[in-house]
């Protein structure tokens, strides 16, 4: 019966609100077969400092590794085809329909990595307040979908200390970074102490979020920990 109901009222908000591609304004689905084939998912992973090919987007040995990030494993690049459409329709727009695509990138790049069943993954917590106003952390959306499919356990481990009025996107370079000091914090009661980690994020441009967040991962006793991005610009 629910299941009816669900049909129904779907078929209702189809009516009112048609689906459309995001990218190419056809109609029937928010993102068509012929934009989806237009994604460029990374081909190979690389060391996230100097680009040579390395397993899991890993600090390469020669790169000095000054960074608590373990690796960074992209999904896709940011400007090609649909995925910037993408994301900025998931994020501001409330198509929650187009995290599975999106999760979908990450998942290609990780199944058939060897992944121990007791990594965890989490996402970029959004503050408290932009949650309530989105309703919903596209992220953390994102970050159930590929625990799901891998096997894997989601759990909330960060929050976010600072309301930003501006996006991270709208800020540049210094002000940026600063904006971002101490902007995490670790959950109360999480003990991480040796864990693998996986931090998911929609877009990653110098990657300072992904630090950010790691560093206090690190500090929290994690072992290993990743960045996972959907997309890299
Ligand atoms: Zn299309
Ligand atoms: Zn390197």
């Amino acid at each position: 019966m629910a299941q009816v109901i669900k049909s129904i009222s779907e078929f209702c908000l189809d009516l009112i609100f048609p689906k459309k591609c995001v990218n190419c304004g056809e109609f029937g689905s928010f993102c068509c077969q012929k934009c989806l084939a237009k994604i460029k998912p990374i081909q190979t992973q690389v060391c996230p400092k100097c680009g040579k090919i390395s397993d899991l987007g890993k600090w390469c040995a020669g790169c000095k590794r000054d960074s608590n990030l373990t690796g960074i494993i992209v999904g896709a690049t940011y400007r090609v085809g649909p995925t910037k459409e993408m994301i900025h329709y998931l994020k501001y727009n409330s198509v929650k329909e187009l995290s599975q695509p999106l999760a979908d990138l990450l998942i290609d790049q990780l199944i058939e990595a060897e992944i121990s069943d007791k990594t965890i993954t989490t996402s970029v917590p959004l503050h408290k307040k932009k949650y309530l106003e989105r309703g919903y952390n596209q992220s953390e959306i994102m970050a159930k979908i590929v625990a799901a499919k891998l096997g894997l356990n989601y759990q909330n481990l960060l929050i976010r200390k600072r309301y930003d009025k501006k996006s991270q996107v709208e800020l540049k370079g210094d002000a940026r970074r600063k904006n971002l000091v101490d902007a995490f914090a670790l959950c109360p009661m999480i003990d991480i102490s040796g864990q693998t980690i996986f931090i998911v994020d929609d877009v990653s441009t110098t990657g300072t979020t992904l630090e950010e967040c790691a560093k206090v991962l690190r500090d929290g006793g994690a072992r290993r920990i990743y960045g996972l991005v959907v997309a890299r610009g």
